[in-house]
């Protein structure tokens, strides 16, 4: 059994549903089961995500967001299917959970309504792909995810019940059911609490739910298909020369994953490493190419250095109002008080008198600034960035460091990271 996942620009139109179709048709093996997990299309779950805003605010926009989700979904389904097929009123159902929720007046808060109206984007999502790929002649069966993955009760970034989700996994999906050439298309992102509330695992979680599903029925391996080739040594949007990883270790990649780089969801990784199933990232516009692989095998990591920049960073550093020491105590309550607001910090260094952290400029941080400001010394550098180099060489560094302001610098043996203002 593998896992195939699909974002959402997988999907995000009628031709790139038929390009999944063919993939599936390539790549799958004969009498091989796979699952497929899919996000929902293009970007919609952030049209869902501000439909639920103007919902909440009472907008008179509400009829206007939702008409532009269906419209877009129709017209999709128009180009892949005849009128009188079965997917439109299974849509139309589907949809129908989000006009109820949109009829009552809003009485509670935005999370308790998240789960149940941004889920909806993956439900329409695999019904109009599911039945596109029965069309195709594929054997197909779509699984609910709600019903699958099992989590606790916070409606986002949700904990996995990692027991609860197993039982139910491996009884909808028995690991060898002789039935074989099956494709089971089930949704990214989503899950459900015992008391049927849907609840999702953090924006971009789709890669994580395959990790799950993997985990569950020890897949062979799992696919994410992507507008890239694979992972790169950092952003191609950003830095110019970028190299391909061809191969890197699952360590590596909970490093860059943690340092920022995007590609795949953080918490994709350890499930995968724990039971050794091999990730690779593959392009869905050229399937046939190698991507990277990523696995238990370290030989390669150290080869490329790889950077990763955070921009629109804030450093700030608090030291004591009489400029005594910074001691544990002081320490405690100052990371308390991060605590309290939710807030992550990117980097942190302490000297003799004053402790520094570099974090994203989020407005809760400066609600924190005028709290401490009111048993310390806080001062702030503001417009920022912070870069990491994963395996670097001094070479490197004088390169991407030629004409900035370097604020604060931190080295270990394979990391080197830099707070610094560009120079204008
Ligand atoms: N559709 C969800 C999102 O955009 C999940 C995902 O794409 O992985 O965040
Ligand atoms: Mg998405």
């Amino acid at each position: 059994m593998r896992v195939f996942k699909f974002g959402g620009a997988s999907v995000k139109d009628a031709d790139s549903i038929r390009n999944l179709s063919a993939i599936l048709k390539d790549q799958k093996a004969k009498g091989e089961d796979l699952i497929v997990v899919i996000s929902a299309m293009g970007k919609m779950t952030n049209a869902l995500e501000i439909l639920l805003s103007a919902y909440l605010e009472n907008s008179d926009k509400v009829e206007a967001l939702f008409e532009t989700i269906k419209n877009f979904h129709l017209d999709i389904m128009n180009q892949l299917f005849q009128g009188d097929h079965e997917v439109f009123e299974k849509v139309s159902n589907h949809l129908v959970e989000i006009e109820w929720i949109l009829e009552e007046e809003a009485s509670r808060e935005r999370d308790y309504y998240y789960g149940q109206m941004v889920s909806i984007g993956e439900i329409l999502s695999t019904t109009i792909v599911g039945s596109f790929l029965k069309e195709e002649d594929h054997l197909v069966e779509w699984l609910d995810a709600r019903g699958l993955v099992r989590t606790e009760n916070q409606y986002r970034s949700a904990k996995v019940d990692w027991t609860a989700s197993e039982g139910l996994i491996r009884d909808q999906i028995p690991k060898d059911n002789g039935k074989k050439d099956t494709i089971y298309v089930t949704q990214g992102f989503i899950g459900g609490t015992s008391e049927n509330f849907t609840t999702t695992l953090g924006r971009e979680g789709s890669d994580f739910s395959a990790a799950i599903f993997a985990s569950v029925l020890d897949a062979e391996e799992v696919v994410i298909w992507k507008d890239v080739e694979g992972m790169y040594n950092a952003d191609p949007n950003v830095f110019p020369n970028t190299i391909k990883l061809n191969h890197i270790s699952f360590h590596e990649a909970i490093e860059l994953a943690y340092y920022g780089a995007s590609v795949i969801h953080p918490k994709t990784i350890k499930p995968l490493q724990n039971k050794s199933i091999p990730l690779y990232v593959k392009s869905f516009l050229q399937p046939d190419r190698k991507g990277t692989i990523i696995d238990n095998d370290v030989t390669s990591d150290n080869i490329i250095p790889s950077f990763i920049l955070k921009p629109a960073q804030t450093l700030v550093s608090i030291a004591a109002k009489d400029f005594s020491f910074i001691v544990e105590s002081h320490l405690k309550e100052i990371f308390n008080a991060f605590d309290d607001h939710k807030l992550t910090i990117n980097l942190m260094q302490n000297s003799a008198i004053s402790f520094s952290v570099c974090l994203d400029a989020l407005p809760e941080l400066y609600v924190l600034i005028n709290e401490l400001s009111v048993n310390y010394k806080v001062s702030f550098n503001e417009d920022l960035s912070l870069l990491t180099i994963r395996h670097y060489n001094d070479e490197v560094i004088e390169e991407l460091l030629k004409d900035k302001k370097l604020l604060l610098e931190q080295k270990t043996r394979t990391t080197a990271r830099f707070v610094f203002r560009e120079n204008t």
